[in-house]
């Protein structure tokens, strides 16, 4: 050999000495035993080589790399695999939401696929990290956005209860059954400002919390309706108030819980964040393999763990949650019913009230009532009104004769006679006593008089017999109508006058407007 071609051995092989120190220093830290041995190989490598010690070293080194890419092998399929759990659980938790549940597919697929190297697993955990953080955002103020992956792909701020409003069946009943609710009184106070703002803001979309609070004002609507109709106290306002109180007790309560709930939440983002940091940091400052994967693989479960609880803490919330919603849905529910079968006591109590209980004609209130609308009317339209006045003739010999039932008796025929003889459109009140008021609009006197005139001969010609004695029942009338200077007394006073007179000038008698002879 020359010795210029000894000369380029001896300096290739110094270079490929170098080399091979410079490769070992570069993959120092992948284990200890490697390090150990690489160490030594330099030595042999370095200043003048001792080839035949520095092969020893190389054989133990083989042997130990060998073994290593067994271990390193296992530990990549071992941290796919629990990375895919961690995917597949987060699936199913955003399993409504459509963006992330495409975005854990493709993860999910990617890490079917073979892994290569430690850095594309490094790829893989920081992909499955931003995800759960997308996916906590998309649950919780107070965690930061993340860059990693697309942020056009997730709301990231104010609407912290979505994903309750938007996938419980619950919720979304409760919020049309307010919509109903707010309907129906939306017809009857079309500017109140309480419920135009909840309807508003129902039509926009609503928390729990302001849900909650809408229902109790519904509610309190409800109430104040049924208050307002009447002044009724006893048990139906009772049991309103009672129920109104406990509801409120139960929205205060819960709107506390979910509070601490948030708070609670709070703490678990902070604890995420710290594990995520962690595991962030322990990637980069990690010294061998070995570590790196225990470290890991401690985090990745510390990650779980708390995911976990929180899930649970989120889960028993919203159930506890959706009970309460579902109660007052069904106390709503009884409300309005108590509330109609108060409205329907309450008619049946107007009417009650309104009425003679002898006769069953309209009473005296009744009649103050009708006279006032259809005065109102007579100003406004001008069109025909007129008043009569009835009483029976020597009532009170009826009674002194045959005794007060039969006095009764009369006055219960005599009321249904006179109603039916008038038309649909007339009124017939029971004014006190054996006298009757009636109301006729829009005729004239004349048609009037001589329908009055009937009735009259009518009820003289009514076959009446009492303790065997046939009795002739007679009434006398005054009958006026209303003119452009009358008030609803003044009329009543002229018809009152006209009644005397008839009585004056002999009874069974009917004076009006037209009797200008007496
Ligand atoms: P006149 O022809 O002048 O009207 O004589 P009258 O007897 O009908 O009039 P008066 O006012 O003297 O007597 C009315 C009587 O009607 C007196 C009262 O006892 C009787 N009465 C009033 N309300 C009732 C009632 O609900 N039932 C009975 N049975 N009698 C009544
Ligand atoms: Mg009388
Ligand atoms: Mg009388």
């Amino acid at each position: 050999m020359e010795a210029k071609q000894l000369q380029t051995l001896k300096q290739n092989n110094t270079l490929l000495c170098q080399f091979i120190v410079k490769l070992s220093a570069f993959y120092e830290g992948f284990s200890d035993k490697i390090d150990t041995e690489l160490k030594i190989l330099r030595g042999h490598l370095s200043g003048s080589p001792n080839f035949s010690l520095a092969a020893v070293s190389i054989e133990k080194l083989n042997k130990s790399l060998q073994h290593q890419e067994i271990t390193l092998r296992k530990y990549s399929v071992d941290t796919v695999s629990s990375l895919e759990d961690a995917m597949k659980q987060l699936q199913k938790i955003v399993f409504e939401d459509e963006d992330l549940k495409g975005l854990t597919t493709q993860e999910l697929i990617k890490l079917n696929q073979p892994v290569g190297d430690i850095f594309s697993i490094y790829k893989l955990y920081s992909k499955a990290i931003a995800l759960h953080r997308i996916a906590l955002n998309k649950n919780m103020i107070g965690l930061e956005p993340t860059n990693t992956v697309e942020s056009s792909t997730c709301e990231q701020e104010g609407s912290p209860t979505h994903s309750l409003k938007d996938h419980n069946p619950h919720y979304r009943s409760i919020l049309v059954e307010l919509n109903h609710l707010i309907a129906s009184y939306a017809q009857k106070k079309p500017n109140d400002q309480q419920l135009n703002d909840i309807k508003l803001r129902l039509d926009e979309g609503m928390d729990e919390d302001q849900l909650l609070k809408s229902c109790v004002v519904i509610l309190r609507m409800i109430v104040q309706d049924a208050m307002s109709e009447a002044s009724l106290t006893g048990k139906v306002i009772q049991s309103l108030h009672r129920s109104l109180g406990e509801v409120s007790n139960d929205v205060s309560t819960t709107i506390e819980d979910s509070q601490a709930q948030f708070e609670q939440r709070k703490v678990s983002n902070e604890q995420l964040k710290r594990h995520i940091n962690d595991i962030e940091e322990t990637m980069s400052e990690s010294e061998s393999l070995e570590s790196l994967k225990e470290q890991t693989q401690l985090r990745v479960e510390k990650l779980m763990e708390t995911l976990s609880e929180q899930q649970d803490n989120d889960q028993q919330g919203q159930e506890a949650l959706m009970a309460l919603l579902s109660s007052m849905q069904s106390r709503i529910d009884t409300l309005q019913q108590q509330t109609s079968v108060y409205k329907k006591k309450l008619a049946e109590q107007a009417i009650q009230s309104r009425t003679d209980p002898l006769t069953r004609l309209p009473n005296r209130q009744a009649y103050n009532e009708k006279l006032e609308a259809a005065f109102n009317h007579f100003k406004a339209n001008g069109e025909l009104l007129a008043v009569a006045v009835v009483d029976i003739d020597h009532f009170k010999s009826i009674n002194d004769r045959f005794g007060h039932a039969a006095g009764d008796k009369t006055l219960q025929v005599v009321s249904k006679f006179l109603k039916q003889s008038l038309s649909d459109n007339d009124f017939i009140a029971r004014w006190g006593g054996e006298e009757f008021v009636m109301l006729l609009p829009q005729a004239k006197m004349v048609d009037i008089d001589k329908k009055l005139n009937e009735v009259k001969t009518k009820l003289a010609a009514m076959p009446f017999k009492f303790k065997q004695e046939k009795v002739k029942i007679t009434a006398s009338f005054g009958a006026t109508s209303f003119d452009d200077n009358d008030t609803t007394e003044t009329v009543f006073e002229r018809a009152d006058e006209y009644l005397y007179k008839a009585k004056r000038n002999g009874r069974n008698l009917v004076v009006t407007d037209l009797s200008t002879d007496l």
